[in-house]
């Protein structure tokens, strides 16, 4: 008895599709891809709160294959970007290979058939001799174990869960959290907010945003002349690469960091504010943020920054050390994501029954990111160790997904050896402990104990080079009933 299809994927973001389409581009049509909501798009589905919007310039954050000459911006804001997904789904009628509504709840190695049984929640099962996991690093929210969070009275919601249902206008709200949601919805949210309490833990580094609209005439020359669309795309993946260097700059002191400080200068005349604002770690240890109006938004006279450590909260609002209490009606979360575990509730087990959750007793880690000894023809897209800092993840997703295609023409089940794993993450660790990410910063890169599982170390060229030509000599081809007489 063989498995129902030859691959199955998990997660209709821009990972999922992207091997969708590749395996569809080649001909093959035995393929599904399971989602668990009822629409694709990833976190570009679930991250819809007001001034949404990717910090990568759109004409490098899409496809290579499915360019675009009607970016309206530079950097386009989430509803440009969902749009452009749902249009190449619909271009390419991948559709009909999706299932939606099926959240993947568990996946096991079955070696008396040789191939995956997925299961999916209200109980289906789904078999592939392939399993491709593109759960995306950050769609687990997380909320603050803060004392007394439930007691709080009113409406209360994470940044990737927006509750459009309550009406942010006249009314006191708190945010907690500054990274690079808040950066984005805060100016929004203060422009009809009664008052906006913004409650910081540290600072961050934030650069000018240089966004702009796209011209007709622009777009015109791009549907024209897709060479000079492709030219564009160069042009950011190349800027994007040099500047990785300047974030390296991790060992400067402070005050060498001109590009930030003048931009924290320029926009906040208040001396005290921008102390409030001036983070007293190493420039790159956490993600570089990019925004103008973030700071212009702490000016208003409806804003408070808050910088004292929040010790509980009540029914009323949110207490902080001093003792006070900042009386709210609604809290907004935007307290980032469980990023640690890559496979979040999942139960996933190998061969010999031998579960992920164990094998990753000591943290994840994967070879390339992408295979996991022990794991037979399972391969993970934005795995451990494959973001970046600096430039588009959709770069890395491609590069990955053609080491995938050649790891399935090899038509075997293949299981990275453990010793080329450990060799690979071993060296990836030293590499590692040489970047701005490995500095005294607190970040989702990282573990309480420092270990960096989610960043690749070097530019994103590198990474694809790494994983150009499928590497056989790396895996064991894993024993598989012989087929019947
Ligand atoms: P995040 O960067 O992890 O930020 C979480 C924020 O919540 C931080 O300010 C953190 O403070 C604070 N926080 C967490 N736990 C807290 C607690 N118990 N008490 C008080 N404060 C607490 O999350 P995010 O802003 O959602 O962004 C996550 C990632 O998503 C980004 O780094 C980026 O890769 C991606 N993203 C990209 C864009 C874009 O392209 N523009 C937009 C949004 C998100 P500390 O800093 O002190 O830990």
């Amino acid at each position: 008895m063989g498995a129902d299809h030859k691959v199955a994927i998990l997660g209709a973001g821009f990972a999922g599709l992207c091997m969708g389409l590749r395996l569809k581009a080649q001909g093959e049509t035995s393929f599904v891809i399971l989602e668990k909501a009822e629409r694709v798009g990833g976190t570009w589905r679930e991250n819809i709160y007001p001034g949404s919007g990717c910090d990568i310039p759109s004409h490098l954050y899409s496809y290579s294959f499915e360019p675009n000459p009607d970016w309206p911006e530079i950097y386009s804001a989430q509803p440009d970007i969902l749009a452009y997904i749902d249009g190449v789904v619909e271009k390419h009628n991948l559709s009909s290979h999706i299932r939606f509504n099926s959240e993947v709840v568990g996946a096991a190695w079955d070696e008396a058939g040789g191939f995956w049984r997925i299961a999916t929640a209200g109980g289906g099962t789904v078999t592939a001799e392939s399993f491709i996991t593109a759960w995306g690093q950050l769609n687990r929210p997380k909320l603050p174990p803060i004392e007394g969070r439930d007691d709080f009275a009113g409406p209360a919601f994470h940044s990737a869960h927006w509750d459009e249902s309550v009406d942010l206008a006249g009314k006191r709200v708190a945010v907690i959290g500054n990274g690079a949601s808040a950066i984005q919805f805060v100016p929004q949210v203060a422009k009809t907010a009664g008052t906006l309490t913004l409650f910081q833990r540290s600072p961050n580094w934030i650069v000018p945003r240089m966004n702009r609209p796209y011209t007709e005439a622009e777009k015109a020359q791009f549907k024209a002349q897709p060479a000079a669309m492709e030219k564009v795309r160069t042009e950011i993946f190349e800027m994007a690469e040099a500047r990785l260097a300047a974030k390296r700059a991790g060992t400067l002191p402070v005050e060498e960091v001109p590009i930030p400080l003048a931009h924290l200068h320029n926009q906040v005349a208040d001396p005290a504010l921008r102390a409030k604002l001036t983070p007293d770690y190493e420039i790159g240890c956490k993600r570089v943020l990019i925004s103008n109006d973030f700071y212009p938004a702490l000016t208003r006279p409806n804003v408070e920054l808050v910088t004292e450590a929040i010790t509980r909260m009540t029914p009323q609002g949110v207490v902080d050390a001093t003792g006070r209490l900042h009386e709210v009606d609604v809290v907004i979360y935007a307290t980032g994501f469980e990023t640690k575990s890559f496979a979040g509730e999942t139960a996933i087990t190998g061969l010999g029954g031998v579960s992920l959750a164990h094998a990753w007793r000591d943290g994840p880690e994967a070879y390339l990111g992408l295979a996991v000894s022990g794991f037979p023809n399972l391969f993970m897209l934005y795995g451990p160790n494959t973001n970046l800092g600096h430039n588009s993840i959709i770069y890395m997703i491609e590069a990955q997904v053609d080491y995938v295609l050649q790891a399935l023409a090899a038509g075997r089940p293949l299981s990275v050896k453990a010793e080329v794993m450990e060799r690979y993450n071993d060296d990836l660790q030293q590499r590692l402990a040489n970047t701005p990410w490995a500095g005294t910063c607190t970040s989702w890169y990282k573990t309480a104990d420092g270990k960096i599982l989610n960043n690749w170390p070097d530019t994103a060229r590198a990474y694809a080079d790494a994983v150009a030509v499928f590497d056989p000599a790396a895996y064991d081809v894993v024993k598989t009933p012989e087929p019947a007489e």
